[in-house]
């Protein structure tokens, strides 16, 4: 998911007229953090300051955890299913090199998966590993949990402030909403029940 970043793209930010922009991100999910990481890198290197919002309609960023457990609350039963994002691949070197701080921090470790089987006729049920999970890419997932490396991004954002609970509208709603939305060149946002959530240079 994160492998298609360009990484090395260069951030042309000199001649960008906006003193200290102000910037929305609409959503947390890995795409909405790596995305404001990046900007932050940018900026700093280039002693500039920016304004970053991130609105997120869940409580927690992410999405990448998705969840079912054993409703039966016995400790004998006790398993959970994930079926959100597992891991990510690292297809290319300089992804690989990147991650390399992460990993030595141990926000993110490699994949190990086994495979298994659960014979659930037995109580407690039985589960019988099968094999491993092999794969030619290296394959990363957060640690200790898959939200882990998206918590830690956001923890690390210094000029990004994240308002969660908060479902922007779509952007005609804004249009309707508030007058001249995009004069110039700035964007007004508001949530789906019509507050206003400021406006915008980017
Ligand atoms: C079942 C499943 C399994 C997957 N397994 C893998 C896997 O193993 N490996 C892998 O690499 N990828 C996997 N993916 C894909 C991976 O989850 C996505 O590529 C990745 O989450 C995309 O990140 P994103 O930030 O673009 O989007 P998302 O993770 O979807 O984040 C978008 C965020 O925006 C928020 N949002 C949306 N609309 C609004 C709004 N109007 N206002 C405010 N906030 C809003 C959402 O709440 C969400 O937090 C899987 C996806 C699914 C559904």
């Amino acid at each position: 998911m994160i492998e298609n970043l360009n990484l090395t793209t260069a951030y042309d930010i000199q001649n960008l007229s906006d003193t200290k922009p102000k910037i929305a991100i609409i959503g947390a999910g890995l795409t909405g953090l790596m995305t404001a990481h990046l900007l932050e890198q940018a900026f700093v290197s280039q002693n500039r300051a920016l304004n970053i919002v991130i609105f997120e309609k869940s409580a927690g960023v992410g999405r990448l955890a998705t969840r079912y457990k054993n409703p039966e609350d016995n400790r004998d039963q006790q398993w959970q299913f994930d079926f959100g994002a597992q891991f990510f691949t690292a297809k290319s070197q300089s992804f690989q090199d990147y991650l390399q701080p992460w990993l030595a921090q141990g926000v993110i470790e490699h994949w190990l998966a086994q495979t298994a089987t659960i014979n659930t006729t037995t109580a407690p049920s039985e589960i019988q590993i099968t094999g491993q999970w092999d794969s030619d890419q290296p394959r990363y997932t957060g640690s200790p949990k898959m939200t882990s490396f998206g918590r830690h991004l956001a923890a690390v954002l210094k000029h990004t402030e994240i308002h969660y609970k908060t479902r922007v509208a779509p952007l005609e709603q804004s249009e309707q909403t508030i007058e001249h939305t995009q004069s110039n060149n700035k964007t007004s946002l508001v949530d789906i029940e019509g507050n206003d959530l400021g406006v915008f240079d980017w």
